[in-house]
């Protein structure tokens, strides 16, 4: 997990990744990240469509892994 900040919803999140790529005049792209909930259900509106699927596609295969350990840690 990597916890951040989520530019969609405008608080933090248990798990971001950067969804958007932002180029500047100058210096590194400045990255815009997302929380699950907020780049699952936008991906359609996203112009860099590739970046924002393959975060979400991330952050779903961290979750499920997560939900996983937890069944293991909370058995019994
Ligand atoms: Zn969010």
């Amino acid at each position: 997990m990597s916890a951040g900040y989520c530019t969609w919803h405008r608080d933090t999140a248990e798990d971001v990744e950067p969804i958007i790529f932002e180029e500047r005049g100058s210096g590194p792209a400045a990255a815009v990240s997302a929380c699950l909930p907020c780049a699952n259900g936008s991906t359609e509106r996203f112009p860099y469509g590739k970046a924002a699927q393959v975060a979400v596609r991330v952050m779903k295969e961290r979750a499920a892994r997560s939900r996983s350990r937890a069944r293991k840690v909370h058995r019994g």
